[in-house]
């Protein structure tokens, strides 16, 4: 046999075998989305944060079977917000969800039901948060609102479900009980999102005391003085030192607890409050006795979801899934875990801009890679129609990771990434302002009638984010390139001009804060002396 009809012969093997390992119909990846709320890298082992806080071993098992995305960003970092992000692959202004209060319009395409409409049977259990009743799922289970960690209600199809137990277990068992029963000649979607671990980050009493009274490890921006930056950094309502109460800091019992848990919780809580209250503590002995106490709540927490990762691969193992299952993890944005002195997200600032991201994916995804490139969550709606071959529809604003999980970075990848804040007025007080990431920069602006500030960090020369550079001369050319950069972001992702009434949550509108917005973007252009100001408009409205 000549060497052409011998790879002839070889490459009809390899197809033949192709088509008998994937016949037509079931070749189709399943898809477990595993979605949690508020879960910061700096709380996933794999991450190897500067900090070791916590470990992760199950999310850690998806890092060394799949990819770890090490930048992925949020469009807009908040919970709704987000998750209206991760069903459409579109950013706020163009899903309709600027804030929490938004009503997802549940009439517009999303990839669950382009996955649907495929012939997957979908389901999501757990958190929702959208106000709106799911739409493009089979089947939904979903807590009311933020929903509550311990014996939390539930509407499942529409009706009110009473649980016992804790909110991350029972959550796994409903997506585990859906396997289940689903339909085995059909592949399925399953999005499984936790609660946990949202404030106010009340752990499974299982892992009550889990870090033995041990300390955690303090980051140094712990008692920033927002020094180097301006009002919004200075007025916010997010510290640990203001703005953290006695519901945060378990000095309140939880209502929702029955008499038997309670009796566990007090058990460790007790003890401890009485020691803390007998110390009096003040000032920054009272901060860093919060932080210990937050890190202990939020930290335990992560423990369930990390268990609950564990239970859902162990599932797969066991009934032979894992090989054609997709496993995405990841949250609706980061966290701070006292950086800045700060807990919440909202801030373009890094830890609330980026968000965990791993994919285990058989036979697509290199296993152990780690990818640096910038992805967004705008970009998992696509990875997972095209891994499932469904067309992506040409409004969606992300980009496939198909060709990243294998290992190539397109040479035109993004370089520069849009965000936009909205929700202001509201709680934690962070005000609106949008701004574009590079690899090395973030140029964004506080742009309300009354803070009309604009912001450039260096974040290779300044890592923890202190320094505001925008009127230093050394980078007026770098500033000039990202305003352009800006503007052309905005015109390409049509961002409207001014912001449009739906992204108000409270009665109180700021007409001028619109006016703001389009007139920095469409005014003076920075001069290279580093002497420009923003041109304040007039308020006088
Ligand atoms: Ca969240």
């Amino acid at each position: 046999m000549n060497s052409f009809a011998r790879l002839a012969m070889v490459s009809l093997g390899w197809v033949v075998a192709g088509m008998a390992a994937e016949p037509p119909g079931t070749a189709r990846p399943n898809i477990l989305v595993i979605f949690a709320d508020d879960h910061t890298t700096q709380a996933i082992s794999a991450y190897q944060p500067p900090l070791k806080l916590v470990r992760t071993p199950h999310i850690d098992r998806l890092a060394q079977e799949g990819v770890l995305f090490e930048r992925c960003l949020v469009p807009n970092s908040i919970c709704g917000p987000s998750r209206a992000v991760l069903l459409t692959g579109k950013y706020s202004h163009l899903n309709g969800v600027y804030h929490n209060s938004n009503r997802f319009d549940g009439s517009q395409m999303t990839f669950p039901k382009l996955l649907q409409a495929a012939g997957y049977q979908t389901a999501i259990v757990g958190k929702w948060h959208l106000v709106s009743d799911p739409t493009g799922f089979d089947y939904w289970e979903i807590l009311p609102g933020q929903g509550q960690y311990y014996n939390p209600p539930m509407i499942r199809q529409g009706q009110r479900v009473q649980h016992k137990g804790y909110v991350t277990d029972i959550i796994t068992d409903l997506a585990i009980q859906w396997l289940e029963r689903r339909d085995p000649s059909r592949p399925f979607l399953l999005m499984c999102q936790h609660k946990a671990p949202h404030r106010e980050w009340s752990p499974a009493l299982r892992h009550l005391g889990w870090n033995h009274d041990q300390p955690f490890p303090e980051p140094p921006t712990l008692f920033d003085d927002y020094r180097g930056r301006g009002r919004p950094e200075r007025e916010q309502d997010m510290t640990l030192a203001k703005t953290f109460n006695e519901l945060d800091a378990k000095l309140k019992t939880p209502p929702s607890l029955n008499e038997e848990q309670r009796r566990v919780w007090e058990a460790y809580y007790g003890p401890r409050n009485e020691q803390f209250r007998a110390a009096n503590l003040q000032g920054a002995d009272l901060v860093r006795w919060r932080y210990q106490r937050y890190l202990h709540d939020y930290l335990g927490c992560v423990l369930a979801v990390d268990e609950s990762v564990g239970r859902l691969l162990e599932f797969l193992d066991r009934t032979g899934l894992a090989s054609n299952t997709v496993v995405v993890y990841s949250s609706d944005q980061g966290f701070y875990l006292g950086e800045h002195g700060w807990f919440d997200k909202r801030w373009i600032y890094e830890e609330s801009l980026t968000t965990p991201l791993l994919m285990r994916v058989p036979g697509r995804a290199r296993a152990g890679r780690r990818c640096g490139a910038m992805v967004s969550l705008l970009d998992v709606p696509e990875t997972l129609l095209e891994l499932a071959g469904v067309p992506v529809p040409p409004d969606m604003q992300g980009r496939s990771l198909v060709s990243l999980l294998a290992g190539d970075v397109p040479a035109d990848w993004r370089t520069s990434f849009y965000y936009h804040y909205y929700e202001y007025p509201g709680p934690h007080s962070v005000r609106r302002h949008y701004g574009v990431v590079t690899e090395r920069y973030k140029l964004f602006h506080f742009y309300e009638p009354d803070v009309n500030e604009w912001r450039l960090i260096d974040r290779q020369e300044d890592p923890l984010e202190l320094k505001d550079v925008y009127n230093d001369p050394a980078y007026a050319e770098v500033r000039a390139r990202l305003h352009a950069e800006l503007r052309r972001l905005r015109k390409e992702l049509r961002v409207p001009e001014e912001d449009p009434p739906e992204s108000f949550s409270g009665g109180e509108r700021g007409p001028a804060t619109r006016a703001a917005q389009s007139m920095s973007l469409g005014g003076p252009t920075p001069d290279p002396t580093g002497l420009w100001r923003p041109n304040l408009p007039p308020w006088g409205r």
